[in-house]
């Protein structure tokens, strides 16, 4: 494992890529309505992208053809964008974004709610976005890794509710995907050290039911076992000595806000 430090002026260049990463969620996410397909939003995003001086950092990715990915209900992670698939009330839809700027990446992503939904999906989607606030809470100096995995199990099991294990979170930088691998699990002051300079992208993936998945037949999407929904919230995020600093974000906020 080799993770790669970043100087706080290194911290500072990746706060635009972070920028134009959370304006094209926000305003993606403000377009999700009953009848819209992802596609659409897909659209949407990369124009939005690109007018605010950024590349799509999934589009081309591995192969993915999508700018977003967007996954409804049971899909968990990685939907490909589709002009058949349409939004319906009571759907809940996760879309995550990310954005290159002057070489550096931004990655984040967000589950809302088509219309009116259950309670119980709203619940889901409240505590796996509490999950999250927890999670960026622990990535602090003089904590370690599985410390951030631990906020966000403890909370979400609390909940009755299914951390996914295959997919975790990752150290961000000139790459999308950098050491160290982040899971959403683990117990408490294990992993390597936390140290300023560090930056990841924290996502919890939570399920209504069985931690358990499985990959579709198209090789990206990524379902619950069990059908049950499930929720993606993700904010990329720099460890300093002042604390966790939220780069995905419009209006920076040191400190996340966990309650
Ligand atoms: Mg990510």
């Amino acid at each position: 494992m080799s993770i790669i430090i970043k100087s706080p002026h290194q911290i500072e260049a990746m706060k635009e890529a972070g920028r134009v990463s959370a304006k094209v969620l926000r305003e993606v996410g403000a377009l999700v309505e009953p009848g819209i397909s992802t596609l659409e939003l897909d659209a949407f995003a990369e124009t939005l992208i690109r007018l605010e001086g950024g590349i799509p950092a999934f589009k081309g990715y591995g192969g993915f053809p999508g700018s977003i990915c967007a996954s409804i209900n049971e899909q968990v992670v990685h939907g490909i964008p589709s002009k058949n698939v349409i939004l319906k009330e009571g759907d809940i839809i996760s879309i995550d974004t990310g954005a290159i700027v002057d070489g550096w990446v931004g990655d984040n992503a967000w589950t809302f709610a088509v219309g009116k939904i259950s309670p119980a999906k709203q619940r889901l989607l409240e505590v796996t976005e509490k999950s999250m606030w927890a999670g960026l809470d622990a990535a602090r100096v003089g904590n370690r890794l599985r410390d951030i995995g631990h906020a966000v199990q403890t909370v979400a099991e609390a909940a009755g509710y299914g951390v996914v294990k295959d997919y975790v979170g990752h150290g961000i930088g000139r790459n999308m995907h950098e050491d160290p691998n982040v899971p959403n699990f683990g117990q408490k002051h294990t992993g390597i050290p936390l140290k300023a300079g560090m930056v990841l992208a924290i996502e919890p993936m939570i399920n209504m039911g069985t931690d358990k998945v499985k990959q579709m037949s198209d090789g990206w999407l990524v379902c619950t076992r069990d059908g049950k929904p499930s929720a993606h919230f993700e904010k990329t995020v720099a460890i300093t000595e002042e604390g966790p600093l939220i780069l995905t974000t419009e209006t920076e906020h040191r400190r996340p806000v966990n309650d």
